[in-house]
């Protein structure tokens, strides 16, 4: 095994979606379509490229329009079943509405230490390299 850092898998989808869902929730309240649009490219990147979105970036995504879920400014949140702790979650755009209980004992599996298989980290040498080399080029004549 050579000593260079192969970054991880879907590296570029990843940053690809990561920008796309800032954007989308950026225009959020400000333009709903093409907050919509962002979302929704966000999803099919991930779809198509075969990786999990994070469960709680996937639920402030509307399931319908894909437009990002904002409370107060694109969604309305309520309570539905205070003896159950379900909350509501409805998009202003296209009414549809998701219930998710509230379960504060409850844990993502991604968030359960087991489910770590590896941890990838970008190397901090290879960004100084860059930077060197940058630095001799704007000395030499
Ligand atoms: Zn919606």
């Amino acid at each position: 095994m050579s000593g260079k850092n192969k970054g991880f898998q879907g590296k570029d989808s990843f940053s690809r979606m990561n920008f796309l869902y800032q954007a989308s929730m950026l225009m959020a309240g400000k333009s709903d379509t093409l907050s919509a649009y962002y979302g929704n490219l966000c999803k099919s990147i991930g779809k198509k490229s075969v990786l999990r979105i994070d469960p709680n970036i996937k639920r402030s995504l509307c399931k319908k329009c894909h437009m990002a879920l904002k409370p107060g400014v694109t969604a309305d949140v309520s309570a539905v079943d205070c003896k159950k702790e379900i909350f509501s979650i409805k998009c202003k755009k296209c009414n549809h509405s998701k219930n998710f209980p509230i379960n504060l004992d409850y844990k993502f599996w991604l968030e359960n230490p087991d489910s770590i298989a590896e941890v990838c980290s970008l190397e901090k040498e290879k960004l100084t390299k860059k930077r060197k080399k940058a630095t001799v080029s704007k000395d030499a004549p």
